[in-house]
């Protein structure tokens, strides 16, 4: 079974904070689709989508792929994302190729910080979501909080679609307030629930809700207001296709509620996914690059288009091989085709095509526009590439990934591992472009860089499990840049040479600025033709090189503006190798004037305590350099402390937090921003 038209397809992912439930929602959808034969359940460790053994033991999920499953005859290709936050750039790019969201939220927590952080990043890419609030079974579930935390705390406009039946263990149901029924799950077996009429107790608060979400969606739909201002109620066919236009142009969140767990209140959900969420015919065309002109090229999600696709995850099954995740944007891709990679300007030819569901793998001959598959035998592709027809090359905007901001240096145990480390860590990367790894010059040693201690203690593992390769590891370290405390005016760099016949003649002069949290950036200000435009590039490549070294550590620089001003040119001796030798050297001249200052990163830590050890937190935190942003209440005497502290003062901080509140604290963070390191600090660094 296939999906025939666009309009059947739906490829969304769900997001959520660790522990809000997705892991068991995905099952419990799986399992509704038809797809598993056993329902998985996460706390007997034999999940459906947790099938690395590694993730079995975290009870995380780190592994972007897709699975294919079916739902009121329609295709939906569930892209799996991580739930821990060191592993956002894996958000970050399932959120590329999806096009729409559900997002998991915990009952009783509402929005958490780590949902806050992907629903930024949806926001960025647009990506219409529903919100599923899980758990209502709980004690202490609270619907209408959950929906208020995510208008106050996302800023988004919830829109609830359902009303919660019974509380606490006693949730049993949901009114739906586009038809006004009610939905029962009488018992936990994971049946189809009985529809029948609102129970009278709920006639009141159920009819307000509607005509509250009709008045939300007067707003975004004329007909519904029509009706609203003659005083009728809308159908329910009308209101759902208002509440389907308001999502896809993300004007209104849906918001449905269940009991993942209880099997309760699922099957709406997956309405909802085929309701409200778009096809790939909602997103319309995809836009590239012709990767010789630059010129910009639009393409059509329609399968007699010219093949436009977008690897976005490659995964070594040890099975099959090596599998390359792709998203099919135009055209159609049959196994056997020869493709044209435009990252490396070569054909590569297409062996099988596979599409993955939960429980099998079925051989399929050709995915259309639209859909998601995973090619086997493509040697060549690595996530971020453009796969696309000769002809007609075109380049999709790659998927970027944030730096690494942490390090560790590893040294193989025995002669067999060290044997192994290169090619089982460049296997590794080739599959996850969110870390990096190098040999430190120094010392010799192998360094690991990635996006926070838990990612590299992952890689760690993956290293001695998947590849048999044991290491031991040296402390982490953060990864420190530089950047000028004070504008530089006019550093120049001069760079002559008289060699007998031709000479070199590069001579360059720059302004510096501080320019916090901006990166890096260049741009030419030059009155008259001082030097001509064909150098200016090679002065742009040799400013950028002369950044990477510092002049305190050698460490990158980072937040500043380089403005070229002024300089000159020999009509003879110029060359662009010169006028790049002069940037550097006027580069290195403006950092040195610049009173160049070490920077740090730092997260945005959110840490949860029992309301009594507070006090404990605070000092332990206090410690660790943290600067308190605030504190609020949660349900249940949680407090929730939002902080930020820099990343070298949080290692370690899981034990510390656990001891203080016996082993109730919880916290995530993320990467934030470089801030100065304080003077003493420095101090003892550099000492
Ligand atoms: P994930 O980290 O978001 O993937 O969350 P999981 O699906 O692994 O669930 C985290 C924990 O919450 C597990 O112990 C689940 O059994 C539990 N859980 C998930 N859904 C529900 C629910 O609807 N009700 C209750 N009471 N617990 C749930």
């Amino acid at each position: 079974m296939t999906a025939r038209t666009l309009e059947q397809i739906r490829n969304i992912g769900l997001v959520a904070h660790i522990d809000a439930g997705k892991t068991t929602t995905t099952e419990r959808i799986l399992y509704y689709t038809g797809r598993t034969r056993k329902m998985g359940s996460v706390d007997e460790g034999t999940t459906v989508t947790d099938w690395m053994e590694q993730e079995r033991e975290r009870g995380i999920t780190i592994v972007s792929a897709a699975i294919t499953a079916f739902w009121r005859n329609h295709q939906i290709n569930l892209i799996d994302t991580p739930g821990h936050i060191d592993f956002t750039a894996e958000v970050q790019r399932a959120l590329r190729v999806l096009d729409g969201a559900v997002v998991v939220f915990d009952a009783l927590q509402g929005v958490e910080p780590q949902s806050e952080t992907v629903w930024r990043q949806a926001d960025r890419y647009r990506v219409p979501r529903v919100c599923f609030v899980n758990k209502m079974d709980r004690v202490g579930a609270d619907f209408n909080h959950a929906v208020r935390t995510i208008r106050e705390r996302l800023g988004a406009n919830p829109a609830p679609v359902q009303l919660p039946l019974g509380a606490e263990a006693q949730f049993n149901g949901v009114v739906d307030l586009v038809t006004l029924r009610a939905g029962f799950w009488a018992e936990d077996s994971g049946e189809d629930p009985e529809w029948g009429a609102v129970p009278p107790e709920y006639e009141g608060v159920a009819r307000s809700a509607r005509t509250e979400l009709v008045e939300q969606l007067a707003d975004h739909d004329e007909e519904v207001m029509a009706r609203y201002v003659d005083g009728q109620e809308p159908t329910a066919e009308a209101l759902r296709t208002a509440l389907r236009s308001a999502t896809l142009a993300n004007a209104v969140v849906p918001v449905l509620c269940g009991a993942a767990l209880r099997n309760k209140a699922v099957q709406p959900l997956l309405d909802a996914v085929v309701d409200y969420l778009p096809s790939p015919a909602d997103v319309g065309s995809v836009t590239g690059r012709d990767p010789e002109s630059g010129v910009l090229v639009e393409r059509l999600p329609s399968a007699r288009e010219s093949l436009t696709a977008l690897v976005f995850k490659t995964v070594t099954d040890h099975y099959a091989g090596r599998l390359a995740y792709t998203r099919v944007y135009a055209g159609t891709l049959r196994s056997g085709d020869v493709v044209f990679n435009s990252r490396t300007a070569r054909t590569e030819r297409v062996g099988r095509l596979l599409r993955m569901y939960a429980d099998h793998r079925e051989d399929i001959n050709e995915v259309c526009a639209g859909d998601i598959v995973a090619l086997l035998g493509a040697k060549a592709v690595v996530t971020g590439d453009t796969l696309c027809a000769g002809e007609h090359p075109v380049t999709l905007e790659s998927i970027s990934f944030p730096e690494p901001v942490i390090r560790l240096t590893i040294a193989p145990r025995t002669t067999a591992d060290e044997e192994h480390l290169v090619s089982a860590l460049r296997e590794m990367a080739d599959d996850d472009p969110s870390f990096h790894t190098e040999v430190e010059e120094a010392s010799g040693q192998v360094v690991l860089a990635g996006m926070g201690e838990l990612h590299l203690e992952v890689l760690i593992d993956k290293l001695r499990r998947e590849h048999g390769v044991d290491v031991r590891s040296g402390k982490p370290r953060v990864t420190y840049r530089e950047t000028i405390s004070k504008s530089v005016s006019r550093a120049e760099g001069r760079f002559v040479r008289q060699t007998g016949g031709h000479g070199q003649y590069g001579h360059v002069v720059l302004d510096l600025q501080p320019a916090p949290n901006a990166g890096v950036s260049f741009t030419a200000a030059l009155k008259g033709g001082v030097i001509p435009q064909e150098f200016i590039p090679a002065v742009e490549a040799g400013v950028m090189e002369a950044a990477e070294n510092g002049a305190i550590g050698g460490y990158r620089v980072t937040d500043m503006a380089i403005t070229l001003v002024d300089g000159s040119y020999h009509e003879q001796d110029s060359s662009a190798a010169a006028f790049k030798v002069a940037a550097v050297m006027a580069t290195q001249a403006g950092l040195a004037k610049g009173k160049a200052i070490l920077l740090e990163p730092v997260v945005r830590l959110e840490a949860l305590t029992p309301e009594e050890n507070l006090g404990d937190v605070l000092s332990q935190l206090a410690s660790r350099r943290a600067e308190v942003l605030r504190v609020e209440d949660r349900p249940g005497g949680i407090k929730a402390i939002n902080a930020f502290v820099p990343l070298s003062s949080t290692f370690g901080y899981a034990t510390d937090l656990r001891s203080a509140t016996h082993g109730r604290g919880v916290f995530s963070q993320e990467f934030d921003h470089y801030t100065p390191v304080p003077a003493e600090v420095v101090r003892s660094y550099l000492r």
